[in-house]
C-alpha cells in the first residue's frame, strides 16, 4: 500500500496539528505526579475524590492552552487537501475531546472533521491502547489495516501498529522510534508532497 491509497487518516492533536505547548513537567510538578509517571495512568489510579480535583484542574489548564492553539507546519493545507480528496478524518487524542473541538476550531480544521470521529480521553482507552483507532474502524467500515496513524510521539506509533495500522511520525526531524514508523516526515508540508 503506497501513501496515496490511504483513504482513512487518523491525526494526533497536540504536536501533530498543532505546535506542542503542553509542559508535561510542569503538570506533573503542579498534579504531584512523579517525573517517570504517565500522567493519566497516574491520575487513575488515585482515590476517586482526588483524582477528579485534579482531572478538573487539568483540563482547565488544557483549556487555555486549547484557547491559544496554533497550526502545525502544512496541518491545516494537508488536512484541508485530504478532506477535499473525500478521505475519511478522525482524531485521536488523550486529550479532553471538548478540548479538541476547541483546539481544531481555533486552528481552522473543525470543519474537516466529523464530531463523532474526534475521540478523546474520554470516549476510548487513551494512546499508546490500541481502542480509539479501532472504533473509528468500525464506525468507518474499513480494515485497521488500511488506516494509517498520523502523530509526533512514540505512543501514537504504538498505538497504530496495536492495531495493525500503518504510522506516519512527524515534527520530529531524528526518527527515534524506526521500529514503528512506516513513514517518517520533518512536517506536515513534507507530508504532504509525499502525496503528490
Ligand atoms: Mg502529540
Amino acid at each position: 500500500m503506497t501513501l496515496k491509497d490511504v483513504k482513512h487518516w487518523v491525526f494526533d492533536m497536540d504536536g501533530t496539528l498543532t505546535i506542542a505547548v503542553h509542559d508535561f513537567a510542569a503538570i506533573r510538578r503542579e498534579l504531584e505526579i512523579p517525573a517517570d509517571e504517565d500522567i493519566l495512568t497516574h491520575l487513575n489510579g488515585l482515590p476517586a475524590q482526588v483524582a477528579a480535583a485534579k482531572h478538573a484542574w487539568l483540563l482547565e489548564h488544557e483549556r487555555e492552552l486549547a484557547l491559544a492553539s496554533t497550526a502545525a507546519p502544512g496541518a491545516v493545507e494537508l488536512v484541508r487537501d485530504l478532506a477535499a480528496q473525500g478521505c475519511r478524518l478522525g482524531i485521536l487524542t488523550r486529550n479532553a475531546q471538548e478540548l479538541a473541538h476547541i483546539t481544531l476550531k481555533a486552528i481552522g480544521l473543525d470543519q474537516c472533521f466529523a464530531p463523532q470521529d474526534v475521540l478523546g480521553r474520554d470516549n476510548a482507552v487513551y494512546k499508546p491502547d490500541p481502542d480509539g483507532l479501532l472504533q473509528l474502524a468500525r464506525a468507518w467500515d474499513v480494515a485497521p489495516a488500511k488506516m494509517v496513524m498520523v502523530g509526533d510521539y512514540h505512543f501514537d506509533l504504538a498505538c497504530g501498529r496495536a492495531a495493525g495500522s500503518k504510522t506516519i511520525l512527524v515534527n520530529v526531524p531524528e526518527n527515534p522510534w524506526p521500529e514503528l514508523t512506516d513513514w517518517h516526515a520533518k512536517d506536515c508540508f513534507e507530508l504532504r508532497q509525499l502525496l503528490t
